[in-house]
């Protein structure tokens, strides 16, 4: 491959790679290497394999890649990993495509590839990668001035000298007839040296020699490697005091043409990127001694441009990143087709076009950039530019990279273009939707959710936005937004009055009808044949749409509404990716329509059944307090005059107990409604709440037949201040819990204590228990807990809730502990008087 070329792919910012069909690498250019961290020598080794460099986990991504390659000749750009030389993960992008095919048939994949480590390694990269080009840089600007064989070998000697702070450098070139190295100039070897080495074999056992014949940089370090493999250069080292030796082979058309020879008294670590940099210094040096032997440099220059252009086109025209080249002017000189197609212009009407005639609109992502690229001769490494072009939003990460000729100076600027508008676009998306959800889940108020989500989709995703539902036949609008306050009342006057689904022709009626989502890219050829109108066309134009997007909100089937999207006065169209987005957006806000409406049903049904409820016990309360009125009075006076058989005495017993206990029970549910009304007031007094636990206890003693009831009192009243109706009710209450909830011969044990400023009375019981993810809703009104519910234990769920909403109003509290099987104690706290 020619040299320039060479140069041109080496120095690119972006890595290349060539391999076979199976994967076997032969070369890597300077950033893939240092991005994975593979010499030179190593990189062309063959040794290295496609798959050792992947680390497990992309078997399937590259799959595909490769069966896009066998398919179309090329993959485009994808995200994976490599491994680097001490296997770590570098995370890249990259592409491939087929480039031509060896001289065994085999084809020849070039791939691309982009680092994606953080910007922090790739600032460090930059850094070192800076200093190399400043090096070389210097020793460019001062071969500028080298016109003749010897003053180029004195700069490059003083360069190297300079830049490594070398002890003694040589440079010498291979004899005509191949058998000899020739010194052209050395400094700080002495005389006698320099004159033993002015004329050497080229099969003598040295350094210098070693690396023409195998056209390789080589380092020694050691004396022990000295002695293997270079015994001619024993004596001297150890004469001289040399400790590292180093030789770069001036390399032409693969031919090794001379050598620079360096000798260091100090023991030092020469790295990759040094050898790069030698390597570059030995290119820059055979370029300029060739150019010195050349009679015209400008012939030279142009015959390379020309090959180079050639070149390029046959490695890279293919590539699935987009590259071009521009001279000086700004001039367009070649680009790849994907840069063409990007830019929506065939390859060959780029050529000798002026960028800022050809792209007058995109000025900004290119000009100033490429300017100071010329200007400081550095590369712009990985820019993220984004501009709507052709009406799509348009993602890239670009680097611009200065284009050297073989005398240093820059000929035009390489252009590397990475699409990521989807990656970016797929990121944009995920965002919408995340921000939707919360938005979505925060309210229970459909308008004010709604309206919320308008708010997300302009600016970003319309310009304007608008919601409508159906309501029965009729179509109406409840949110709305511009991104432009000033034009709202335009769209208000758009979106006014309200159309009858089943006869309006308008286009959102048929998505409401039809259900399915319509996308209209350009809106304004249009606008005339849609069944708008006349005044809705004239604010449509008025608004300056352009593109259009209308999804329905679908739940199970039925069409709850649609959501409008819009752009004006831009550039901007909607793609079939942006109709996906807006029908998961849809699906999402019509699901939370549909919650919102379940809840309301749901609260309309609660609503329902309180009332019932409240009507129910109001209306049953009358004739039961008067029959338990006259059973009760009917059982006083047989007690007087026991004229009823004892069976008969004990059947009345049954109905009296029996109308007390339904009397309490519509009590509750009385309660209930009151509570719900905010209709339950408490009249305080001052009572001895001692007196109020003893009295529950004694009402309930003789009614308990297979439970045992203990009772501790304090020995002091506990004076309180609050409705002693209430709260024996509330006392009364748990007591009977418990020993509904115990089965027979269980305790409950009721106490009433002084503790600090308040009462504390605990019931506690040997019961069935609570399960513990029931004690949360233990206090809510119509709950019961499943193991109360499985036991068939009768209960209407709404004793606790009374009895702590009366705590409550008493400033008091109530909590519960309980292990399942073991037993249940409630405590109530109220402040003492
Ligand atoms: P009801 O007893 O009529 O069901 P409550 O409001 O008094 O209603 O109690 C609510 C629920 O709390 C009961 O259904 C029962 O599951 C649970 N519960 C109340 N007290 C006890 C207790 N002492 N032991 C076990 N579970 C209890």
């Amino acid at each position: 491959m020619n040299a320039l070329l060479l140069r041109l792919v080496d120095t690119s910012t972006f890595g290349v790679l060539l391999c076979n069909s199976v994967g076997q690498i032969f070369y890597m250019n300077a950033a893939l290497r240092d991005m994975l961290g593979y010499s030179l020598a190593r990189a062309e080794s063959r040794e290295l394999h496609w798959e050792h460099l992947t680390p497990p986990g992309y078997e399937l991504v590259d799959q595909h890649a490769i069966a896009e390659l066998h398919q179309t000749g090329r993959c485009a750009a994808y995200e994976k990993a490599y491994l680097s030389s001490d296997n770590s993960h570098v995370p890249v992008m990259v592409g491939a495509s087929v480039v031509g095919q060896d001289e065994t048939g085999d084809y020849i994949i070039a791939a691309y590839v982009t680092d994606l480590r953080p910007l922090k390694q790739t600032q460090a990269q930059a850094e070192a990668a800076t200093l190399r080009v400043l090096h070389l840089q210097r020793v460019t600007a001062a071969l500028a001035n080298a016109l003749t064989v010897d003053q180029v070998v004195g700069t490059i000697i003083a360069q190297v000298l300079r830049s490594f702070d070398a002890a003694a450098c040589s440079v010498r070139r291979v004899s005509d007839d191949g058998l000899y190295l020739e010194e052209l100039a050395s400094v700080g070897y002495t005389p006698a040296l320099a004159a033993m080495w002015h004329r050497i074999s080229i099969d003598a056992s040295l350094l210098v020699t070693a690396a023409v014949r195998r056209k390789q940089t080589l380092v020694v370090y050691s004396v022990a490697e000295l002695r293997a493999s270079y015994p001619d250069l024993l004596d001297t080292a150890e004469e001289h005091g040399y400790r590292v030796f180093a030789a770069v082979p001036l390399l032409r058309e693969g031919k090794a043409t001379g050598v620079i020879g360096i000798a260091f008294t100090d023991e030092r670590l020469i790295d990759d990127q040094d050898i790069a940099l030698l390597e570059a210094i030995g290119q820059q040096c055979e370029q300029a001694l060739e150019r010195a032997r050349l009679y015209s440099a400008e012939q030279a220059a142009r015959a390379e441009a020309a090959e180079l252009l050639a070149q390029i086109d046959t490695v890279v025209g293919k590539a699935p990143i987009g590259m071009g080249f521009v001279d000086t002017d700004f001039r367009f000189v070649w680009v790849n087709e994907v840069l063409a197609g990007l830019n929506q212009l065939p390859v060959a009407d780029h050529v000798g076009l002026l960028a800022r005639d050809g792209f007058p609109d995109y000025v900004g992502l290119w000009e100033d950039y490429w300017r100071q690229v010329l200007d400081t001769g550095m590369p712009i490494v990985d820019l993220e530019l984004s501009a709507v072009m052709h009406g799509e939003v348009f993602h890239a990460l670009v680097s611009y990279y200065p284009v050297r000729l073989a005398d240093g100076s820059i000929r035009g600027i390489g252009i590397v273009v990475l699409n990521i508008t989807e990656r970016r676009r797929n990121e944009q998306n995920q965002r919408l939707l995340a921000r939707a959800s919360a938005v979505l889940s925060e309210s229970l108020d459909y308008e004010a959710t709604l309206a919320a989500v308008t708010g997300l989709i302009v600016p970003e995703f319309a310009d304007y936005c608008a919601v409508n539902l159906v309501e029965g036949d009729i179509v109406r609008t409840v949110a709305l937004r511009h991104r432009d306050q000033t034009r709202m009342p335009l769209l208000e006057q758009l979106y006014s009055g309200t159309a009858s689904l089943e006869h309006s022709r308008l286009p959102i009626s048929s998505v409401l009808r039809e259900g399915r989502p319509l996308l209209v890219d350009d809106l304004q050829p249009v606008v005339d044949h849609l069944p708008y109108t006349d005044q809705q066309r004239q604010l449509i134009r008025a608004l300056n749409a352009t593109s259009a997007l209308v999804v329905p909100l679908i739940v199970r089937d039925t069409v709850l509404g649609a959501i409008t999207f819009v752009y004006s006065d831009s550039t901007r169209h909607y793609t079939q990716d942006d109709l996906t987005l807006a029908e998961e957006l849809a699906r999402r806000c019509a699901q939370t329509l549909e919650n919102v409406q379940l809840y309301h049903n749901e609260q309309n049904a609660v609503r329902l059944r309180d009332a019932f409820l409240s009507i129910a016990a109001h209306e049953l309360r009358t004739p039961l307090t008067s029959l338990y009125g006259n059973a009760q009075m009917f059982q006083r006076r047989i007690a007087q005059t026991a004229v009823l058989p004892e069976r008969d005495a004990h059947t009345l017993d049954v109905v009296v107990s029996q109308a007390a206990r339904l009397n309490q029970m519509i009590g509750s549910v009385l309660d209930v409604s009151r509570l719900q009304h905010g209709q339950l007031a408490i009249t305080r007094a001052l009572f001895d709440l001692r007196g109020l636990v003893a009295q529950v206890a004694a009402e309930i003693q003789p009614m308990l037949h297979n439970h045992t009831l203990h009772v501790d009192l304090p020995e002091q009243p506990l004076m309180i201040s609050g409705d002693e109706l209430r709260l024996e009710q509330v006392v009364a209450n748990l007591v009977q819990n418990g020993v509904k909830y115990t089965p027979s011969g269980g305790v409950v044990h009721l106490q009433c204590q002084l503790q600090g400023q308040h009462a504390l009375i605990s019931v506690a019981d040997t019961g069935m228990g609570i399960p513990p993810e029931a004690l949360p809703q233990l206090f809510q009104r119509f709950y019961r807990a499943p193991n109360a519910l499985a036991s068939n234990i009768s209960g209407l769920g709404i004793g606790l809730y009374v009895v702590r909403e009366i705590i409550q109003l008493h400033g008091g509290t109530i909590t519960v502990e309980s292990e399942e099987g073991v037993g249940t104690t409630f405590f109530i706290q109220l402040p003492l008087q």
